[in-house]
C-alpha cells in the first residue's frame, strides 16, 4: 500500500487551500472532498465579504475557483470521507467510506462543520418535507408559501432575506430580542417587507409529522410562557453548527463541543494539522478558514522536511 506524503480532509475553504499550498509545494496532496464536496459555501448564495469581489461571489463558484486552482498545481480530489482514524504511529492510517485504507505521513483535518437541529418533536420526521437546513437548496420549494427561520445569527437572516425573494412571508423566529447577526444582514432583513420578527420565542413542535409535510409550529413564549400555533409550510433551522469530528474521537483531543483542540493549526499529535470550522468556533468565515488551510499546509510542508 502507497503512503501518501500528505492526505487533507476537507474541500471547502480551509481543505482547498491548504491543497492550493501543499501542492505549489510540490506535496501532491491527496484530497478526500467528505460528504459535502466544497463544504458549507456551497450551501450559501452571494458571499459579500471575501476579499477580492467586489460585487460578490457566488459561494458555490467561489469554492470551485479555489478547487480549479489547487488541482492546476496537481492536487487530487477523491469523492470519499473518513470514518475511521488511527493516528498513533509515524504513518497515519485512515479508513474510508468506500471501504479503502489510506496511509500518509502527515494529515490535515478541514472536515468544517455540520448545521444543528432544533430536537423537538417533528423536526426529524419532517426533514426533507417542509424542514430543511439549507435555504439555499429547498427555498425554491416555497415559492410564494409562508414559512419560519428559527435562529438569530448571520445565517438565519441571510435565509430570511433568500426567502423573502421567493416567499410570500417570512417569520424569523428567534429566542432572544435582539440579532446576533452582522449589523450589515440585521438591517438588511428587518427591513425586509415580508420578513417578521418573532422575538423571545422558541418552537417546541413541528406539526404534522401524520400528514408527511409542514402544516405549522408550536411556540412558546420564552418570557410570557404563552404558547401559540403559528400555521407555516415550511421550517428553515439556522442554529449554528457542530464539528464534524465524530471519526476523531480518541485519536485527536477535542474540546467539549468536538471542536479539534491545538496550537493554532497544530494539534497535540505530530504530523496531524487542522484548519477551519473544525477547529474554529469563534469566526467561522470563508477568509479566515482559507487563511487556516495556508498555514496548515506550511507547518505539513516544515514536518515533512
Ligand atoms: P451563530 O452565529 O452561532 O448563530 C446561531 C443562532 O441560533 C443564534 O442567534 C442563537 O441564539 C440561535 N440558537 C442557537 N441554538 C438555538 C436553539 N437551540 N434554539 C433556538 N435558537 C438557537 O451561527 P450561524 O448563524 O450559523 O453563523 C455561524 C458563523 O458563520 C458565525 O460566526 C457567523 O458570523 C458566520 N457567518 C458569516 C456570514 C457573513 O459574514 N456573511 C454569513 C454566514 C455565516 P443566541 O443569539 O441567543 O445565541
Amino acid at each position: 500500500m502507497d503512503t501518501h506524503p500528505l492526505v487533507i480532509l476537507g474541500s471547502g475553504p480551509a481543505g482547498c487551500t491548504a491543497a492550493l499550498y501543499a501542492a505549489r509545494a510540490g506535496l501532491a496532496p491527496l484530497v478526500l472532498e467528505g460528504p459535502l464536496p466544497g463544504g458549507q459555501l456551497t450551501q450559501t448564495s452571494d458571499v459579500e465579504n471575501f476579499p477580492g469581489f467586489p460585487r460578490a461571489v457566488g459561494g458555490y463558484d467561489l469554492v470551485v475557483a479555489m478547487r480549479e486552482q489547487a488541482e492546476r498545481f496537481g492536487a487530487r480530489f477523491e469523492a470519499d470521507a473518513v470514518t475511521a482514524c488511527d493516528l498513533s504511529g509515524e504513518t497515519k492510517t485512515l479508513t474510508t467510506l468506500t471501504g479503502e485504507t489510506l496511509r500518509c505521513r502527515a494529515l490535515i483535518v478541514a472536515t468544517g462543520a455540520s448545521a444543528r437541529w432544533l430536537g423537538v418533536p417533528g423536526e426529524e420526521a419532517l426533514r426533507g418535507r417542509g424542514v430543511s437546513a439549507c435555504a439555499t437548496c429547498d427555498g425554491a420549494f416555497f415559492r410564494g408559501r409562508h414559512v419560519a427561520v428559527v435562529g438569530g445569527g448571520d445565517v438565519a437572516c441571510e435565509d430570511a432575506l433568500t426567502l423573502s425573494k421567493l416567499c410570500a412571508k417570512v417569520t424569523l423566529i428567534h429566542r432572544r430580542d435582539s440579532l446576533r447577526a452582522s449589523k450589515v444582514l440585521a438591517d438588511r432583513v428587518l427591513a425586509a417587507p415580508n420578513v417578521e420578527p418573532l422575538w423571545d420565542t422558541v418552537v417546541e413542535a413541528v406539526r404534522d409529522p401524520a400528514q408527511g409535510r409542514v402544516t405549522a409550529l408550536a411556540l412558546r413564549g420564552v418570557k410570557t410562557g404563552a404558547a401559540a400555533e403559528l400555521p407555516v409550510d415550511g421550517l428553515f433551522v439556522a442554529i449554528g453548527h457542530a464539528p464534524n469530528t465524530d471519526f476523531l474521537r480518541g485519536a485527536l483531543p477535542l474540546d467539549p463541543a468536538g471542536y479539534v483542540l491545538g496550537e493554532d493549526v497544530r494539534t497535540a499529535v505530530p504530523g496531524v494539522f487542522a484548519a477551519g470550522d473544525v477547529m474554529d468556533p469563534r469566526y467561522k468565515q470563508a477568509v479566515v478558514a482559507a487563511s487556516a488551510g495556508a498555514r496548515a499546509a506550511l507547518e505539513a510542508e516544515r514536518f515533512l522536511r
